[in-house]
């Protein structure tokens, strides 16, 4: 199937490892020019370089902590100058909690709410004027299966997401108009470098079956019984942002291998 996304242009929020990572490299398989942030400057370069030269396309990287208003406007300065603009914002850049409400201090929430929320409310008012121009774009928010069933050990991380859940709808229905199409996704367990260390380091003492660890959280959870992979959720994004998704506006889509205890 093409998805006829050739020569556009795509920002990546977290686009150096785990899932944002996939979404880029799928993205440049498809022909996109891609541009990763994250805080880690070097990291994002290097993955960037080898995108660049694996697919031929054109990936920039830029070293931003996208919770803090002016680094999320040096990279729409950024994405302006080096790419006239962009077509596609995938708002990924996230990490989980871990937490009692009762606990934890206001500045943690506000930390949260900066990254989870804020970071995609200042980049989509960034980056829309230039979609805009260009005649439409995509943008999607990456949320979690937490924004609707909650994890009992991180409420901020559910808090958070739900809101950027409800971010991403009150956006959709004030940029349609202009050809902008917004969605959520909502994944389940993806299996990514960072829950592969904190499996690592849970079985250090205990005889060192990370796998085992893992296997065991994807029964008690997702009926599929497994993790997804990074790839597996990437294709969903990359469909998302392609012209054959042209129907999906302003929903949340979850990609969860059936953990989700409802419908909706
Ligand atoms: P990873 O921890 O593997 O990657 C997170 C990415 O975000 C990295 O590139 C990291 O780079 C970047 N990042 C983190 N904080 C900031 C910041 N303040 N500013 C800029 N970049 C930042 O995460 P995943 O791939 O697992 O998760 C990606 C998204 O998917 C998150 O929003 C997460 O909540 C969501 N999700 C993940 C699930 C999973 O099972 N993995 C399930 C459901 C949702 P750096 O550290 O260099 O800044």
């Amino acid at each position: 199937m093409d998805l006829e996304l050739k020569g556009k242009v795509a920002v990546i929020t977290g686009g150096s490892v785990g899932i944002g990572l996939a979404v880029a490299r799928g993205l440049a398989s498809e022909g996109v020019n891609v541009v990763l942030c994250a805080r880690d400057a070097a990291r994002a370069d290097g993955e960037a370089r080898d995108i660049a030269k694996t697919f031929g396309v054109k990936a920039l990287a830029i070293g931003a902590d996208v919770s803090k208003a002016d680094d999320v406007a040096r990279v729409v300065a950024e994405t302006e100058k080096q790419c006239g603009g962009a077509d596609i914002l995938i708002n990924n850049a996230g990490t989980g909690s871990n937490e009692k409400i009762m606990d934890a201090p206001d500045e943690k929430w506000q930390y949260y709410w900066d990254l989870h929320v804020m970071a995609a409310i200042r980049m989509s008012r960034g980056l829309i004027p230039s979609m805009r121009r260009r005649g439409g774009g995509v943008i999607l928010n990456n949320a979690s299966i937490c924004a609707k069933q909650p994890m009992d050990y991180e409420p901020i991380y559910n808090v958070t997401k739900a809101a950027l859940v409800m971010f991403s709808k009150c956006l959709s229905n004030e940029v349609v108009k202009d050809n902008i199409r917004v969605n959520c996704i909502n994944p389940g367990l993806v299996l990514t470098p960072d829950w592969k260390k904190t499996a690592r380091q849970l079985t250090a003492e205990s005889g060192g079956d990370w796998q085992g660890y893992l296997d065991d959280i994807a029964r008690r959870n997702a009926p599929i019984g497994r993790f997804a992979s990074p790839e597996e959720l990437a294709d969903f994004f990359v469909f998302m942002c392609s012209d054959r998704a042209s129907y999906c506006v302003g929903s949340t889509y979850f990609v969860d291998g059936g953990w989700l205890n409802v419908i909706v």
